[in-house]
This record gives C-alpha cells, structure tokens and sequence, in this order.
C-alpha cells in the first residue's frame, strides 16, 4: 500500500449510479468496486441504503456491501438517507455511514420531506443507534451537509446555516463532516471561505471533507481551492459518471482520474495507480453503454515523460 497525502473516495456506485436510467447489473458493481480497490482506491461508496421502491438502482445495497466488505484494505461507505436505512446499513455490516443533511430547507423538505431541524432530529437517533453499537463493530459516522454552497429550488443558502448544521451534526457524535456542493454551485473564493469557517467553528483536528460536482465546471478548481485551505479528504465518481436529473446534459461529480492526475502532478500522493484507474473506465462502460463518461486525462493521456508517485503492485 502506498503512504498517501490526500484520502480520494470513489462515490461513483452510489452517486453516480443514482441518477443513471439503467440498472447496472450486481456482477457489474461488484467488478467496479474490485477493480478501482485493486487500482489503489481505499475508500470506495458502494451502495445507498435508501428504499428500493424509491431508487430500485439500489435493491442490491445489502449484497453489494457483503462483496466490498471482503476486500481487504478497503473502506467501503455507505449512504444512509433516514433511521431505517441506518438500520439496515448496520445489520448489513457497514463500517462507514454518510448520512446527508440538506442545510437549504427547500431541498430538504422535497429530498426527505422533512424540515432541516427534523432531519437533524432523526440524524441524533441514528448517531445514538451507532454508538450503541459493540466498540469493535461502530461503524464511522460522516454528516453530509448537503446544498452547502446553494440550492437549485432555495437559491443563496447562508454560511451561517451551513455553520448551524456542521456544529449541530459534530454535537449528535458524528466523526467527521462533509461539506458537499450537491448542484455544483461553488466557485474556489466561496469554497476557501466555508471551510475556513467551518474548520473555526469545529476545531483544527476536527476532520472536514469535500464533496464537489462538475457541473458547472469548477470541481477541479474548487477541489485545488479546499486542498489550499488544508482539505485532505474528498469525493469523486469515475468518469464523472453521475449527472443531475435537474440539468440535462451536465457532467456530474468531479471525475476522480482528473482529480488524481491534478494530485500526482502537484507531487501530492493520492496512493491510486492512475493507469490502473483509467483502465476500470472500460469495465464500467461496458455495463452502462447508455452512460455518458466525462474526464479529460482518460482522453488526452498522460503527459510525456509524467512520473506517477502511486503505482500499485
Ligand atoms: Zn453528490
């Protein structure tokens, strides 16, 4: 394993597999997974534990979870939309829990039909039900604030908010906060802002990721933008793979090889072995032919002469 600097976390099978029109087969998720942990990934979000009848892409979350979890050195996460979906995130094994708490109140009410206040109510009742868990088996507890940086239905969504629901969520028990650009509204003086703030308000040690979408085309930027501001831990789909069902034809998150080429270039060590990475692309394209992939390094290839610091064996 090589010694990384910065903590990449594919969420392609469940971000990016959540809007896709067609179902990608278990078989198909389950290579996905191999190949991109195999590639150097070490934290991958395989499933969401959201109803089936709701998002029938995910009917599998509990098979899906089983295969990730064998994976030695991998740390598969899972997303948990409300208390039953911690409750059957925790009796499939999960070890890790995204749970989304969306800080505009409009987008809250039309993802969970709940206010924000609510959906933090219901986030302290699963932080409970996970401490209550065996030491051993405590899965790790992330809150995902949701619309950070604004909202499609509410518009502006203050920095204040966002500063209520981070501190709101580290006082329910959560390990760890993410700040998430849901629509793809940021730009890197607002992302350098947020989490300067947010960093104050929960403490220096306190882990704060990132979560950006391409949408607008500035994930890459807004990911250079909170790497400066001391973000070490941040989200990503391959190929971009993940569009949003409110903007047809736009990209959807920041595509993870553009991301590691950005890193590996730097001198940062991401810990992925980016030729490996780029190869998963045919794997998954072959099970969602339909999908749009995006990313330029996939297409243009590597630079003459570009010295990876990660190579897996
Ligand atoms: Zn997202």
């Amino acid at each position: 394993m090589n010694a990384a600097d910065v903590t990449i976390s594919e969420v392609g099978p469940r971000d990016g597999l959540q809007n896709t029109k067609h179902f990608m087969p278990s078989a198909a998720k389950k290579a996905w997974i191999s190949a991109e942990a195999a590639a150097g990934v070490h934290q991958i979000e395989v499933c969401s534990f959201v109803p089936a009848k709701l998002i029938p892409q995910f009917v599998d979350a509990a098979e899906v979870l089983a295969h990730a979890n064998a994976i030695p050195g991998l740390t598969p996460v899972v997303l948990v939309p409300n208390f039953k979906g911690c409750e059957r995130a925790l009796a499939a094994g999960a070890r890790r829990l995204t749970v989304p708490i969306s800080v505009s109140e409009a987008h809250s009410m039309s993802n969970v039909r709940k206010t924000t206040a609510q959906a933090i109510e219901d986030f302290v009742r699963m932080a409970d039900l996970v401490r209550s868990q065996a030491r051993a088996e405590r899965p790790q507890l992330v809150g995902a604030c949701s619309t950070a940086f604004g909202c499609s239905l509410q518009g502006v969504v203050a920095e204040n908010d966002v500063l209520r629901v981070a501190l709101a969520l580290r006082e329910a028990g959560a390990d760890a906060i993410s700040l998430a650009d849901t629509v793809g509204y940021a730009n890197p003086e607002q992302v350098k802002r947020l989490f300067r703030k947010v960093r104050k308000a929960l403490g220096e040690d306190f882990d704060i990721e990132a979560h950006f979408h391409n949408t607008r085309g500035l994930g890459l930027a807004n990911a250079l933008a909170a790497y400066e501001v001391g973000v070490r831990n941040f989200d990503s789909t391959l190929g971009g793979l993940g569009g949003c069902p409110w903007a047809p034809g736009a990209s959807g998150n920041v595509v993870t090889e553009d991301l590691v080429f950005m890193f590996e270039s730097m001198g940062v060590r991401t810990g992925i072995d980016i030729g490996k990475l780029i190869d998963v692309r045919n794997t998954v394209f072959a099970a969602l032919p339909d999908a749009e992939l995006y990313g330029h390094i996939s297409k243009a290839g590597l630079p003459k002469g570009f010295q990876p610091l990660s190579q897996t064996a």
